[in-house]
């Protein structure tokens, strides 16, 4: 099922839970402004490249549109579009006033040099620059783009409406990034890990987790997990996998990981199979890499007891029935992995501040909404009598209408 099928369907029965009118739920998921754009740079070699670019606005009801622009060469509208969507539903799981967007290029960013990367950002934010800002829609980075990404808008996006910080986070902490944005997304998903173990009398420390992914979200889950005293028998990147069930050792794998751009060949474990990754035996498996990949295929051979899904829609429906019938626990992408966008929130709220906050306040606070966002979720599981994924769509959808209701539809 592609992701734009899957996230509505789990919106659905979202809103049926709720009893929603209609065309509330209508209005709800068509989204508010889908951008495509035409980009073109010359290459360091003269030639010329085009690329299409998108930015799908979905919704505004609780605040400024909020959502990262990824770089990727499987970028297409459809997923753009889900991806907005699932911004929309985790802002309000996350109860930060903010509604959901996201953006993309369809480009293969390793096969693209600095400077062409700069330009292709610059004429994306030429394209773009009036449909964005700081009480409108404020991007992020998310797969295939970084700090460096995010300074290079601010600065292009400044060229037409004067320095402006806010109206992207996720910079470089000199250009007024946030302390602890690089580690967010994986500080929260250790968070989110501890609150689902904690409710079933466990502890991170002892667990054997499985990690896909080995990117910021995935090397810093793994690195915090680790600390945490969990065991991370299984590990993949776009490179390879590799497994040691003795636990492998994160700060060597990292050092290995950044001088060789990949964890091919690290000998620290054995390779493994990157297909036969996700059905390793562990008690936590997390995806941390692209959406889609546990799906009818691979979900009856799933090991794990617990899902923690760092990655955005990483399960489909069809996989979710499976592993529901099999007793499976999954801690959706829209709670799971709201670590990043909430301490986008609070770099935001620093830079209209204009004021700094220690690393600590940030990562204590993350803690706060972390913890809060699940009792909340909690809540909803034991009003509609359903899982977490549900638990979280109904909490998020839920806001998100009633924030619309109030503000009503006169013209
Ligand atoms: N790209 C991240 C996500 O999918 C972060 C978005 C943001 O910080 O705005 O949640």
């Amino acid at each position: 099922m592609n992701a734009l099928a899957a996230t509505s369907r789990n919106f659905k029965r979202a809103a049926t839970l709720l009893g929603l009118d209609s065309k509330l739920e209508k209005s709800l998921l068509i989204p508010f402004r889908e951008i495509k754009v035409e980009c073109t740079i010359p290459k360091d070699d003269g030639t010329l490249a085009s690329f299409v670019g998108f930015r799908i606005q979905h919704d505004n009801a609780r605040g400024p549109m909020k959502g990262g622009i990824r770089y990727h060469p499987e970028v297409d509208p459809d997923e753009v579009n889900a991806l907005a969507q699932l911004m929309t539903w985790k802002t309000a799981v996350a109860n930060i006033p903010y509604g959901g967007a996201k953006g993309g290029i369809g480009c293969d960013p390793g096969e693209l040099s600095r400077s062409e990367l700069e330009r292709l950002t610059r004429v994306f934010t030429q394209k773009i620059h009036d449909l964005i800002g700081i009480h409108t829609d404020v991007p992020a980075p998310d797969m295939g783009t970084n700090p460096q990404t995010m300074a290079w808008i601010l600065d292009e996006y400044s060229k037409f409406h004067g320095y402006s910080p806010a109206v992207v986070t996720g910079k470089p902490v000199d250009l007024g990034g946030s302390l602890g944005r690089d580690a967010a997304t994986g500080r929260g998903v250790l968070f989110a890990t501890q609150a689902l173990l904690q409710e079933h009398g466990k502890s991170v420390s002892g667990q054997r987790f499985v990690i896909q992914g080995f990117g910021n979200v995935g090397s810093w889950a793994a690195q915090l997990i680790s600390e945490a005293g969990g065991k991370i028998v299984a590990i993949s990147d776009v490179t390879g996998a590799i497994k040691n069930s003795k636990g492998l050792d994160i700060p060597s794998l990292l050092k290995y990981s950044r001088e060789n751009r990949g964890i091919k060949g690290f000998d620290g474990g054995d390779a493994i199979d990157p297909k036969s990754l996700l059905t390793e035996d562990c008690d936590v498996l997390i995806p941390a890499a692209l959406g889609g990949v546990i799906n009818r295929e691979n979900a009856n051979e799933i090991r794990a007891k617990y899902i923690i899904e760092a990655a955005n829609h990483p399960t489909d429906p069809e996989a979710d029935e499976i592993l529901s019938k099999k007793g499976v626990l999954i801690l959706p992408d829209i709670f799971a992995n709201s670590g990043g966008v909430t301490v986008s929130y609070f770099e935001w709220v620093q830079n209209i501040q204009g004021f700094m906050w220690e690393e600590e306040k940030v990562n204590a606070e993350l803690q706060s909404y972390m913890t809060k966002g699940f009792r909340d979720l909690k809540e909803m599981c034991g009003t509609h009598a359903c899982d977490l994924r549900m638990g979280a769509f109904t909490l998020g959808v839920n806001r998100v209408a009633r924030a619309t209701i109030l503000r009503g539809w006169e013209a």
